[in-house]
């Protein structure tokens, strides 16, 4: 089943596969299968770390620039992510939005066990990780460290959007190693 946030897009056509293209919100996107991002990933753990997570900030703040440009996006779908920064405090809907966006990105179902605004923290677990599923796929042993880096770098975009502030997601458990989630700390 499609995720709620591609069905809305889909919707008001925000999203389209068509003639080898695949666009988001107007920019066009590149399909990669999870072994080839673990691999990438890789090179220059870091590197690819920092760059994804401004990628994925500069994707968030397109589309509250795009909500507020188009009536009828802003109308069916971003009602509140603009104002999200401002009003964390309201609880189930934020979270909901967040899990929205997160899942456009393929890199499984997003819990939040503990969000703390006024702290600008927050505890984020992923069941079933995409990147650690390549990384023992491709391995068929348990990893040494945590692998999810690119799943860590998208979600210290989102936390960085919405605290109004530059945090980093910290991954502590991984599934590639020994746990049965994905665990990172956020702050
Ligand atoms: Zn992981």
């Amino acid at each position: 089943m499609l995720s709620a946030l591609i069905k809305k897009l889909l919707f008001v056509r925000q999203f389209s596969i068509d003639e080898g293209k695949v666009e988001i919100l107007g920019e066009r996107h590149v399909m990669l299968p999870d072994s080839a991002l673990l691999e990438l990933q890789e090179i220059d753990p870091t590197k690819f770390y920092e760059l994804m997570k401004s990628s994925a900030l500069k994707q968030l703040q397109d589309f509250v620039d795009h909500a507020r440009v188009y009536k009828n996006l802003k109308d069916v779908l971003f009602g509140d992510i603009g104002k999200l920064s401002r009003k964390l405090g309201t609880g189930e809907g934020i979270v909901k939005n967040l899990q929205d966006i997160f899942s456009i990105y393929g890199l499984e179902a997003l819990e939040i066990p503990s969000l703390d605004n006024a702290k600008k923290e927050a505890v984020v677990r992923v069941r079933d990780s995409t990147i650690a599923r390549a990384y023992l796929n491709k391995n068929k042993a348990r990893s040494r460290k945590p692998t999810c880096v690119i799943t860590a770098a998208v979600l210290a975009a989102m936390f960085s959007f919405l605290f109004g502030k530059n945090v980093d997601a910290a991954e502590d458990k991984c599934m590639s190693q020994n746990s049965t989630y994905c665990e990172f700390t956020v702050r």
